[in-house]
């Protein structure tokens, strides 16, 4: 089944799926919990749109190349095209919506890739590698650096973060990355994951949340 930007009345969101922008590292306690250093300047890679499944109705993982990763992050819809240093208040007005999101990373592959100073795509771009749940609107969160996402999976809080203690903020780190490469509407841009990151099995069951907002229940097939 093809993916479809969706908000969470199950209304579809009339953008073209386009590519998943990410940050690395972008949560201090994060950073240490896999030995990075933390990093200077925002580290940011891309997931192709062929990667993004809904996270509704439950998502598989690819057990056959090692250890599979999951990354809660909250995951920001673009509905206006960005590029080269948009205000801020461009970027509040190109946010279309909010939802709950995972990254998924063969975290085997990607260590051995970074040891060999490699790209991460193997690792971080296979198909069903960004997992999203139904968008909220924009206007939800007036205050973009107070955003909480949280996952629990088998009744166990694995991660609970929120974009105050985020190293770059929502709205800056769109900047810069709109400086990098134009953004688009139906662009989702994935803002890095907090600390408690580990591996996901067949048969886990999920609930993904931005907490008090919206949440969701999912399962590893
Ligand atoms: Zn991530």
């Amino acid at each position: 089944m093809s993916y479809q930007h969706k908000y969470v009345d199950g209304t579809n969101i009339h953008f073209p799926l386009g590519k998943v922008v990410c940050i690395g590292r972008n949560y201090a306690e994060h950073a240490k919990e896999l030995d990075n250093p933390v990093p200077t300047e925002p580290l940011l890679f891309i997931k192709p749109g062929s990667c993004v499944v809904a996270l509704e109705g439950g998502f598989a993982i690819p057990t056959e190349r090692g250890s599979v990763h999951y990354e809660a992050e909250i995951a920001v819809l673009i509905g206006k095209p960005l590029s080269t240093k948009p205000s801020r208040e461009e970027v509040l007005d190109a946010i279309s919506g909010f939802a709950p999101a995972l990254d998924l990373t063969l975290r085997d592959k990607q260590a051995e890739l970074k040891a060999k100073g490699l790209p991460w795509e193997i690792a971080k771009s296979f198909d069903g590698a960004a997992v999203i749940a139904p968008f909220v609107v924009g206007s939800t969160f007036p205050d973009v650096t107070d955003i909480g996402i949280r996952l629990t999976i088998n009744g166990e809080v694995r991660q609970d973060g929120n974009s105050a203690i985020m190293l770059n903020p929502i709205i800056p780190m769109i900047q810069y990355m709109a400086g990098c490469f134009s953004l688009q509407a139906g662009d989702v841009i994935l803002t890095g994951t907090p600390v408690g990151v580990g591996p996901l099995n067949v048969g886990d069951e999920l609930v993904l949340e931005l907490p008090g907002v919206s949440r969701f229940e999912s399962h590893v097939r």
